[in-house]
């Protein structure tokens, strides 16, 4: 397996669209990366430039010590998988697995293909040959669970039965480094769940190097030892899935990680007595000076941001911050609970839409709208619409960003 590294790269297409803005990351040997962003961002075209499969305008790419950007895709030791899964339809499963070992041995499709590279007198050579390429093709198939259909050809097969095919035809191969792009969306809810679970125990069983493309942020959560984000070309922050969640970069990366988006509420921050108190979006909010954001940072225009297992319903009788249910997403084992801050008895009651709108930040994604609060409660908790809750956010999580620039200006980001 290999390293592959991004130096500076840029595409941009004829027509003058910048897909790919000055990249430059690392995937170390056998690490799992995921290429996150919404649609549009330049996700695929980033693993399509890794591939060979478009060239770069600017910059270099590596594959382990090799710099590639000359070399025929077929050359660069990469498999790749798609979404469509690109199978050969009129091939047995068999035959889509040894396709690749076949060309690769051989020089053609079928097994005349191989036989021509032999002289007479060379059966022996080309026995061992098919044997070897025989039992390559039964360990990945037993590896994958998919023995059982190799004499079937696509159109006999499941989506998932379809998609493990089209790893098995990359794993095969033994390449260098595996790229995926999007290979499980067109798998439903629980098949997908049940493939992200397998390719997870395959690069742990493989020590592959993996680059993974989705716009999904709980397959980039769940499956990456590290995600990079990305957004207009750009890889906005490049971390562990962890730090991302806990330590996002910026507004973009906050509100695009999470499956319940993140609590933002646009404000101002002043001293008040020892302490500092927020105020914006109906909130009124007021915590020890280290919980604040950096001192340098301009406090007359920030971005209070928790997430929703942060908070806790409490008794209204002593409440920090009070507010009205407005909404009750059951999901069995726990509740989202939807509040509203301006309906309360001691927050603000109206919203200024001029300095209460967060900012804008290209995003395909809902903003959270100021004034309301998602919170996270045990499945057992009963709240009702229109009951006035009391509601404590844990101060040591809170984060900062500056309204200005979106940057995360926290002082210390746990
Ligand atoms: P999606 O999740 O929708 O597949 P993506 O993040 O993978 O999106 P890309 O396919 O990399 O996005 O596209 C990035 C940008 O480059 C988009 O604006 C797209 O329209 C543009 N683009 C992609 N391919 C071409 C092309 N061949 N010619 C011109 N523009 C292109």
């Amino acid at each position: 397996m290999s390293s592959v590294s991004l130096e500076n790269v840029s595409k941009r297409f004829p027509g003058g669209n910048l897909a790919v803005d000055d990249i430059s990351l690392t995937v170390k040997d056998r690490e799992f990366l995921v290429l996150v962003g919404p649609s549009g961002c330049g996700k695929s075209t980033t693993l399509r430039l890794i591939a060979g499969l478009e060239r770069c305008t600017n910059g270099k790419i590596r594959i382990g010590d090799r710099v590639v950007n000359d070399v025929a895709p077929k050359d660069r030791n990469l498999a790749m998988v798609f979404q469509n899964y690109a199978l050969y339809p009129h091939m047995s499963v068999y035959n889509n697995l040894s396709f690749g070992l076949r060309l690769r041995y051989g020089g053609g499709i079928v097994n005349r293909g191989i036989r021509r590279l032999f002289k007479p007198g060379q059966a022996a050579k080309l026995t061992q040959l098919r044997r070897g390429i025989d039992q390559q093709v039964r360990q990945t198939a037993e590896r994958l669970g998919i023995e059982p259909l190799l004499h079937r050809k696509p159109h006999q097969l499941s989506g998932g039965e379809r998609q493990r095919v089209a790893l098995g035809r990359a794993i095969v191969r033994d390449p260098a480094a595996f790229l995926f792009d999007e290979p499980l969306s067109n798998l439903d809810a629980k098949l997908r769940q049940k493939m992200r679970s397998e390719l997870k125990r395959l690069h742990r069983e493989m020590q592959a190097t993996m680059i993974y493309v989705t716009h999904d942020q709980v397959e980039a959560m769940t499956l990456g030892d590290r995600v990079a984000v990305m957004n207009g070309g750009k890889v906005l922050q490049i971390d562990s899935p962890l730090a991302i969640y806990h330590r996002p970069a910026n507004l973009f990366v906050a509100r695009f990680i999470g499956s319940v988006p993140i609590n933002l509420q646009p404000g101002v921050v002043q001293p008040h007595g020892s302490n500092l108190r927020f105020q914006g979006g109906g909130l009124e909010l007021e915590m020890e000076t280290c919980f604040g954001p950096r001192p340098d940072a301009d406090l007359t225009s920030v971005v209070l941001g928790f997430r929703a297992e942060d908070i806790r319903l409490t008794d209204v009788s002593s409440p920090p911050i009070r507010g009205t249910v407005v909404g009750v997403d059951r999901l069995g084992d726990m509740s989202h609970v939807h509040v509203s801050l301006t309906d309360n008895q001691t927050g603000k009651k109206d919203i200024d839409p001029q300095t209460d709108n967060l900012p804008t930040d290209n995003l395909n994604i809902p903003p959270t709208t100021a004034g309301m609060l998602v919170a996270r409660s045990a499945a057992g908790v009963t709240v009702e619409i229109g009951q006035t809750v009391g509601l404590a956010i844990n101060p040591e999580r809170i984060l900062w960003f500056d309204a200005g620039n979106g940057k995360n200006i926290s002082k210390d980001q746990t």
